[in-house]
C-alpha cells in the first residue's frame, strides 16, 4: 500500500461511507492523512473510578458488569444502559439511541470509557466514547485515553469512522520520505513529515502536537510561495512581444480625460507601460476596490498595445461588464484612428455600429480590429488574432495554464505569450497577496479618486422593516430632481424558501415585494439557477430603469453598473463575509446621488454584529478584507474555488514572522536549486498542489 492507493481499499467500512469521503475530498490514502483535525478532545487523563467528579472529563478502564436496553417509556427512545467496574468502585453508562453500542460490548469485556462525567444519582457518563482494551491498546485506544482527534465531517460519516481508517492506513503505509529540504527541517527544528502527521492525527501530548502544527501550517505557506515563485520563473523564460511606451500621444490621452489620474492610478499605469515593455510575458494583478478607476488603467494598457500596432483584448465574466466596459472604453479612446470591436454571443460590434459576427472575427483575423472587448468566447471556439499582444481580465485572479495555453495558440504569434493583466475588485491586503499571489506583480488602486459621496450604511432590526420599505418607496418613486429615478436591490441568502427559521429566499421575497408591498411596481427577480441568458435579459432590463426593484442572490456581486440604483438592502447580512458586502454596497453610489445601503439582520451573535459594525464603520475595501480574515479565515474569505486558498488547511495567514519565515526558505531554494533538479519529491509534491503544473 501507498499514499495513492484508493481509500476504498483499506476497509469495508471505508466502502460503506465512500461517498461521504467523497463529498469532503478523500478518495486516497494520501487524502486521508493529510485530511487533519479540526479539533481534539482531551480524554488524556485516567482516573480510577471512585475517583469521578461531575464536570471531570477522563477515560476510565474497567470491566463490564451489566449491558441493558430498555425504551424510555414516554418517548419510545431505546436507552442503553452499562455499569463498569474497576478496582475501586463502579459508574453508570448511558447512550440515546444507539442500539449497536450493546451489539459491541458483551458482559465482561474490559473496556474504556471516556468522556465528560455527569450526575444522576450518583456520577454517569451519557453517551461516553469507549473501545475495548486489546492488547494493542494497552497503553491508551484509538477514541479513549489520549487526545482524541474530532474531524470536521458530513452527513454519513463519523469521526470515530474515519479516525479508525486513519489509523489501519498508519499501521500499513511505510515510513513518508520527507520533502521538505532537509538542511530547513533541521534548522527550524521540525518534526520529520512522518512524524508530524502521525502527531497531527494522534498527539502524544500538547506540546508534540504542537510542534507539528507549527511544522504543517509553515509547509502550506512555504510551498505555496515556491509553487508561485516556480511559475514566475518559469513565465520569465518564456518570450513575448514587447511593445514600446507610445509616450507622446499616451501623455495626450492622459490629458484629454474629463478628470486627473489618481497618484495610484499613475503609478499603476506606469508598472504595466514597463511589463509591456519586456521580452517576457507581463503577469500582473491590478486590484482597485469598487469605483477606484481601473478601467481607465486598463485603457490606458489598450492604448498602449494598439498604438505599437499590435492587438489586445479585454474579457469580462459576463455580456453585460461586456457590454458596459465596451461603453466606456470607445468613449476614452474616442478619436483614436484604429477599430474597436464587441463581440458577445448576441452581439458584435466594430467601433459601435453593429456588424455580422463573421466581419469582426475577419477583422481580428486580419489585424485591422485592434482592441476587442468580450466575453470569455473571445479565447475559445473559432476566434483568431493576427497578433495578439495584451490581455485583460475582469474579475479573475489568474490565469490557468490551459487557458494561457489557449490565448498563445490564438496570439497569431504562437512562438510568443501575449502579456496578461487581471483586474480584481475584491481587496486583498498586500502582504496576503504577496504569499497567495506570488506569482504575480501587484498594481494596488489604494486611493479612490477624490469626491465620492460615501453611502449611508446602517444595521436594520426586524421591527423596522416596513420603515426600510417606505423608504425605498421614496428613492424609488422620485429620482434627485423630483424626476422618477431610483432603484433598489434586495438581496437574499437564498433562491428558495428553506426550513432554516427566518432566512429569506429571492423566491418568496420577489413574490411578497411584487405582490404586497409594491405591487404598482416592477419587481425583478435575479438568480443562479435562471439560465445566463435569462439572467443577462433581467439585468438589461434592470439597467435600462424597466425593473426598480431587483430581488437577486449574489449573483450580482460582480461589477454591473446601473448608475440610477441608489438603495442595497441585504436580507440576513450576517450570513454573508464582510469582503463581499462591500461588493453589493459598491452595485450602488455610481451617481452624483446620496445612496444608501441596509444591512437586516436579526442576529444575536456579539461577533456578526460587530462584523457589521464594521461595515458601517468603514468604507474602505482593504481594511474590511483584513477584518473579514479576522472575523472568518481565509477559506471562508474566498471560498475554495481559487486555487492556492484552498491548499491552506493550518496555516495562519496573520502569522508574518511565518511568511517571512518561509520566503526567506524559498529564496535560499530558488537560489541554489532553481529548477528543484536535487529535490526531486518536493518538485512531485508542488506539481500536485491544486493544479500547479509545472512541465
Ligand atoms: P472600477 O475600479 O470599479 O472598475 P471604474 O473604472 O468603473 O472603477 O471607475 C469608476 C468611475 O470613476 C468611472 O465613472 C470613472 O470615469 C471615474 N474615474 C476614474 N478615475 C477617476 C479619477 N482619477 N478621478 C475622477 N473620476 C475617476
Ligand atoms: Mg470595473
Amino acid at each position: 500500500m501507498d499514499l495513492h492507493t484508493p481509500v476504498l481499499a483499506l476497509h469495508p467500512i471505508a466502502k460503506k461511507i465512500g461517498s461521504a469521503l467523497k463529498r469532503i475530498g478523500i478518495e486516497t490514502v494520501a487524502d486521508l492523512i493529510f485530511y487533519y483535525p479540526a479539533r481534539y478532545d482531551d480524554f488524556s487523563t485516567f482516573v480510577p473510578i471512585a475517583a469521578l467528579r461531575p464536570g471531570v472529563v477522563a477515560t476510565v478502564r474497567g470491566t463490564i458488569q451489566l449491558m441493558r436496553n430498555q425504551r424510555a417509556w414516554k418517548k419510545r427512545l431505546l436507552v442503553t444502559e452499562a455499569i463498569i467496574q474497576d478496582s475501586s468502585g463502579s459508574v453508570k453508562a448511558v447512550w440515546f439511541g444507539q442500539y449497536y453500542v450493546s451489539k459491541i460490548l458483551k458482559p465482561g469485556d474490559e473496556v474504556y470509557l471516556a468522556g465528560r462525567v455527569d450526575a444522576d444519582r450518583g456520577v454517569v457518563f451519557y453517551s461516553p466514547s469507549f473501545e475495548k482494551v486489546t492488547k494493542a491498546k494497552e497503553g491508551g485506544g484509538t477514541h479513549t485515553g489520549r487526545l482524541v482527534p474530532v474531524y470536521s465531517l458530513t452527513k454519513g460519516i463519523s469521526s470515530k469512522q474515519l479516525r479508525y481508517l486513519v489509523s489501519l492506513a498508519w499501521k500499513a503505509l511505510p515510513a513518508l520520505a520527507d520533502y521538505l529540504p532537509a538542511a530547513l527541517v533541521r534548522q527550524l527544528h521540525f518534526p520529520a513529515l512522518s512524524a508530524a502527521v502521525r502527531q497531527i492525527h494522534f498527539p502524544d501530548s500538547q506540546v508534540s502536537l504542537e510542534r507539528a502544527r507549527q511544522r504543517l501550517q509553515f509547509e502550506e505557506i512555504f510551498l505555496l510561495q515556491l509553487k508561485n515563485q516556480l511559475v514566475r520563473r518559469r513565465l520569465r523564460q518564456l518570450p513575448a512581444s514587447p511593445v514600446s511606451f507610445h509616450e507622446a500621444e499616451i501623455k495626450r490621452f492622459v490629458s484629454s480625460l474629463p478628470f486627473v489620474l489618481t497618484p495610484a492610478q499613475r503609478r499603476s499605469a506606469w508598472e504595466i507601460v514597463k511589463d509591456l515593455g519586456r521580452p517576457y510575458p507581463m503577469n500582473r494583478l491590478l486590484e482597485g476596490d469598487v469605483g477606484s478607476g481601473k478601467t481607465v488603467v486598463a485603457s490606458l494598457a489598450l492604448l498602449n498595445t494598439a498604438l505599437g500596432g499590435a492587438q489586445a483584448a479585454l474579457m469580462a465574466p459576463t455580456e453585460i461588464l461586456a457590454r458596459q466596459h465596451y461603453t466606456t472604453i470607445r468613449q476614452l479612446l474616442q478619436g483614436q484612428k484604429f477599430l474597436i470591436g464587441l463581440l458577445t454571443r448576441t452581439e458584435s460590434r466594430v467601433n459601435d455600429t453593429l456588424v455580422d459576427k463573421r466581419e469582426l472575427i475577419a477583422g481580428l483575423k486580419d489585424g485591422r480590429v485592434k482592441v476587442v472587448v468580450g466575453t470569455h468566447a473571445l479565447i475559445q471556439g473559432k476566434i483568431q488574432f493576427h497578433h495578439l499582444a495584451l490581455a485583460v481580465v475582469d474579475e479573475q485572479h489568474r490565469f490557468g495554464v490551459a487557458q494561457r495555453q489557449a490565448l498563445q495558440d490564438k496570439s497569431g504569434e504562437t512562438s510568443r505569450v501575449p502579456h496578461f493583466l487581471s483586474m480584481t475588485a475584491t481587496p486583498i491586503p498586500r502582504s496576503l497577496a504577496l504569499t497567495l499571489y506570488g506569482d504575480l506583480d501587484l498594481s494596488i488602486l489604494d486611493t479612490l479618486p477624490a469626491g465620492r459621496k460615501k453611502i449611508i450604511t446602517k444595521i436594520v432590526s426586524p421591527a423596522d422593516r416596513a420603515k426600510a420599505y417606505d423608504f425605498i418607496r421614496q428613492q424609488v418613486a422620485a429620482g434627485p430632481n423630483g424626476a422618477p429615478l431610483g432603484q433598489a436591490f434586495v438581496i437574499c441568502p437564498l433562491i428558495d424558501p428553506s426550513d432554516k427559521l427566518g432566512v429569506r429566499s429571492v423566491t418568496e421575497e420577489h413574490k411578497k415585494l411584487d405582490t404586497e408591498v409594491f405591487p404598482d411596481l416592477v419587481i425583478g427577480c435575479l438568480h443562479g439557477r435562471l439560465k445566463s441568458a435569462e439572467r443577462e435579459r433581467v439585468m438589461a432590463d434592470f439597467v435600462a430603469g424597466k425593473v426598480k426593484i431587483l430581488v437577486a442572490t449574489s449573483v450580482v456581486e460582480v461589477g454591473v453598473d446601473v448608475p440610477n440604483a441608489s438603495v442595497m438592502m441585504i436580507e440576513g447580512a450576517e450570513r454573508f463575509g464582510l469582503a463581499q458586502l462591500h461588493q453589493f454596497r459598491g452595485r450602488v453610489g455610481r451617481s452624483s446621488h446620496q445612496s444608501y445601503c441596509f444591512l437586516f439582520t436579526d442576529t444575536e451573535s456579539e461577533n456578526s454584529r460587530a462584523r457589521l459594525q464594521t461595515l458601517v464603520d468603514s468604507n474602505d475595501g482593504f481594511a474590511l478584507a483584513e477584518a473579514d480574515l479576522r472575523f472568518r479565515g481565509a477559506g471562508e474569505m474566498f471560498g475554495t474555488s481559487q486555487s492556492g486558498e484552498s491548499d491552506l488547511k493550518l496555516a495562519n495567514l496573520f502569522d508574518v514572522q511565518r511568511i517571512k519565515q518561509a520566503q526567506q526558505w524559498v529564496g535560499r531554494v530558488m537560489a541554489e536549486d532553481p529548477d528543484l533538479a536535487n529535490h526531486p519529491l518536493l518538485r512531485a509534491k508542488i506539481g500536485e498542489l491544486g493544479r500547479a503544473h509545472l512541465e
